[in-house]
């Protein structure tokens, strides 16, 4: 079969990025089970304190609340957070990729992205993002349509085709437990491709992002890592976030230490998420950050509203 032709933006992320047939390292067979034990070991109070139906559900946005503002994490457990266009914008580009890559490029992304409207539209399935927008008007849809559409053309545009023998995953769940069960972490990578070689680190997890680069983005990927080798016992080789609207890609080749610094980021976010899920509102610390304007406890926060306001007069 002939090769597609690929742009020098596919060539660049499939030889820099995603670097076929490069070397791949080797971690020591003991790792996964290591960590997982030092998880268990300094989760195991919190664990107790939990009865069974207070599971804990940990997943990378309450991570980064927990490190970035304890009235944006409470706002989250107490599912206070309002979809709007901005976030359900994102949501929907990854499902419209995973309907390209998992129709084998047979969709176009355009296809991709109105086939998804249509069926959400049709049928929402007691999904938020779905409800979101059927409950939109027309005009505003399809605005959102194209925006979505935007963002989908450019990932085909940048990426080369992900071959079948690469085993591309979207939208892929991976988790792992702990605590006998009472608490659980997981994620949905947005991309993961490859797979483990003769016990070589062998898989490369992405996330695709919209707006500027935040090198805090990289975090979301690192604790990916960490449940990617507790789920499959070997650890992807590479994570990356790559930045649809700039097409600029962060990457890190992973290493012992940064799965070890990961778990202490867990283990660190997991003791302010386990307080503030028992806590009172007007006990919670308000540190100011760019989710100000999104968080839904902007009414009453006084250093929030102030956030907004030196940002909209620099604008
Ligand atoms: S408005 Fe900003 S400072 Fe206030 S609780 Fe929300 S994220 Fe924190």
């Amino acid at each position: 079969m002939q090769e597609e032709a690929l742009t020098a933006k596919q060539i660049e992320v499939r030889d820099r990025v995603l670097d076929p047939g490069g070397e791949r390292p080797i971690f020591d067979p003991g790792l996964a089970e290591e960590l997982r034990g030092e998880l268990e070991t300094h989760l195991a109070p919190i664990a107790a304190s939990l009865e069974p139906k207070d599971q804990l559900f940990v997943n990378k946005q309450k991570l980064k609340d927990a490190q970035t503002c304890e009235g944006l994490l409470y706002s989250r457990i107490h599912d206070l957070f309002v979809i709007n266009s901005a976030i359900a914008r994102g949501t929907l580009a990854h499902r419209s990729v995973q309907r390209l890559i998992g129709s084998d490029y047979q969709l176009t992304p355009l296809d991709a992205v109105h086939g998804l409207f249509g069926d959400l539209v049709e049928d929402p399935g007691g999904d938020s993002t779905g409800e979101f927008v059927q409950a939109m008007g027309v005009g505003a849809r399809a605005e959102l349509c194209s925006e979505v559409a935007d963002m989908v053309i450019k990932f085909a545009m940048d990426w080369p085709r992900l071959k079948r023998a690469w085993n591309p995953r979207v939208e892929s769940r991976i988790a792992a437990s702990f605590g006998g069960g009472v608490i659980r972490m997981s994620g949905k990578v947005d991309l993961a491709i490859g797979n483990e070689r003769h016990g070589a680190a062998g898989v490369f997890i992405a996330d695709l992002k919209t707006g500027f680069e935040r090198h805090d983005n990289l975090y979301d990927v690192r604790f990916y890592a960490l449940l990617e080798t507790l789920r499959s016992s070997v650890p992807p080789f590479r994570i990356a976030v790559y930045y649809l609207d700039s097409g600029q890609c962060d990457w890190l080749d992973v290493t012992e230490d940064l799965l070890r610094s990961e778990v202490r980021r867990v283990l660190d976010g997991i003791e302010v998420f386990h307080r503030v899920r028992n806590q009172r509102k007007d006990q919670l610390v308000r540190n100011p950050n760019g989710l100000c304007p999104y968080c839904s406890l902007i009414d009453d926060c006084e250093p929030g509203q102030a956030s907004v306001a030196l940002r909209e007069t620099e604008a």
